[in-house]
């Protein structure tokens, strides 16, 4: 029996977690939630699960917690506290944004399995997250299904093996689109994605494929692959969910249908396999399956992720925090679609890479970033 701690348990991710765990009750035990605010959904919770401690991060623990039998607890410390949880074997870090990275720090240095969705937190402390799991013994698994579809097809080859990563991207919801009609997108063209159901922030990053960029910042981390030997394509049946090319020429995919159910209990079992009850795959009802180059011209943020990744040390931390700021103004209506990757250019423009060598270091960048893309998006649409 596994603990496992599910950080984001009301998200997309949390709540697919969740029904994994469902088909595995004498495997796996869910000891602490948390939410960002959802108290309410938390507590709906901790009354089906039972986890020894529920956490509110950032409000107040909801009425009726003490019909629990539920340790609650809010505040960052309190997040905190559920990462390095005793219990937890395995802490599952589906939060969104830079505000993971660090809880997947403290886990990690606690000696935790961190099953990883939140890419954020090697996308912005990259090193630092290595060095954590090296220093504290803990261990990174990804929950992102393209970096699953890596570590699978990795089984069993040696260091020297590989080639190349091919990173598939479904495209998002505007692949095809003209300049002109991307100038005219809205937050609700955005959210339409059309293979995946997920989060808003990721199905955004999706859209401008900023998440691609994310990725292969993940990848280069996680399998210690420099950028030059990993590409993106565009494979808008979401079948494929990566693959890996071997010095012999030899290619391996994963595929399957679009479900974020079998990365995660791959995750949580690792390396073991357990069988789980899901749409079983039929290559005659997938079909066809077509491969296209990322438009790099039409998705300029795709780009300057990636440059933002090979340069390294606190850029792709400024690359994610303009990218999250200027995300939230495009859903609330004030920044049109191409604005999202003109707000990134210039803060990376105007916010110089520096070395990266703390959690203080990162999160002052990040600070900074936050505050350079809020002014180009005052002075572009002044409110
Ligand atoms: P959601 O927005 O659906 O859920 C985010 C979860 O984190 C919620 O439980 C939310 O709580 C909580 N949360 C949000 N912000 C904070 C914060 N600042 N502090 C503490 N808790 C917070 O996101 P997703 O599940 O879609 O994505 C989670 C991560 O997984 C992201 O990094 C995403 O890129 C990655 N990912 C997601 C995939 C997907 O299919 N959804 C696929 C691959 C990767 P509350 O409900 O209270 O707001």
């Amino acid at each position: 029996m596994k603990g496992v701690a599910i950080l984001g348990a009301t998200g997309s991710i949390g709540r697919s977690a969740l029904a994994v765990l469902d088909q595995h009750p004498d495997r796996f035990r869910a000891v602490a939630l948390t939410a960002h605010r959802s108290g309410e959904a938390l507590l709906a919770l901790a009354h089906r699960y039972r986890p020894s401690l529920a956490v509110i991060a950032d409000g107040e623990v909801p009425a009726g917690a003490d019909s629990t039998p539920t340790e609650w607890a809010s505040g960052r410390q309190a997040l905190l506290d559920a990462a390095t949880h005793p219990d937890a074997d395995v802490v599952l870090n589906a939060l969104v944004g830079a505000a993971g990275l660090e809880p997947t720090l403290a886990a990690l240095r606690a000696g935790k399995r961190v099953a990883l969705a939140n890419k954020e937190s090697l996308v912005c402390g990259g090193e630092l997250v290595m060095e954590a799991a090296r220093q504290g013994g803990g261990e990174l698994v990804p929950v992102d299904s393209e970096h699953s579809a890596i570590l699978q097809c990795l089984q069993g080859s040696r260091a020297g093996d590989v080639r190349r990563l091919v990173i598939t991207a479904s495209g998002g919801p505007f692949r095809g689109w003209s300049a002109e009609m991307l100038a005219a997108a809205t937050p609700a063209d955005a959210l339409r994605h059309p293979t995946w159901d997920m989060g808003a922030k990721i199905t955004i990053d999706s859209a401008t494929l900023a998440n691609k960029a994310l990725e292969v910042i993940e990848a280069h981390f996680l399998f210690g692959v420099d950028y030059a030997r990993i590409e993106a394509v565009v494979h808008p049946q979401s079948i494929i969910h990566s693959m890996v090319e071997m010095v012999d020429g030899s290619v391996l995919a994963q595929m399957g249908f679009p479900t974020m159910e079998i990365p995660i209990l791959y995750a949580l079992s690792y390396p073991e396999r357990l069988p789980y009850e899901c749409r079983r795959f039929d290559p005659v009802a997938a079909g066809t399956l077509t491969f296209e180059p990322v438009r790099a011209d039409r998705f300029p943020a795709f780009a300057l992720g990636v440059e933002a990744g090979r340069r390294g040390g606190t850029a792709p931390a400024v690359y994610n925090a303009a990218k999250e700021v200027a995300v939230q103004h495009f859903l609330s209506g004030r920044l049109g679609f191409p604005g999202i990757a003109e707000a990134i250019a210039e803060t990376l423009e105007r916010c110089p890479a520096a070395a990266a060598q703390s959690l203080q270091d990162v999160l002052e960048a990040d600070a900074r970033a936050r505050r350079t893309a809020e002014e180009f998006v005052q002075r572009l649409a002044p409110c």
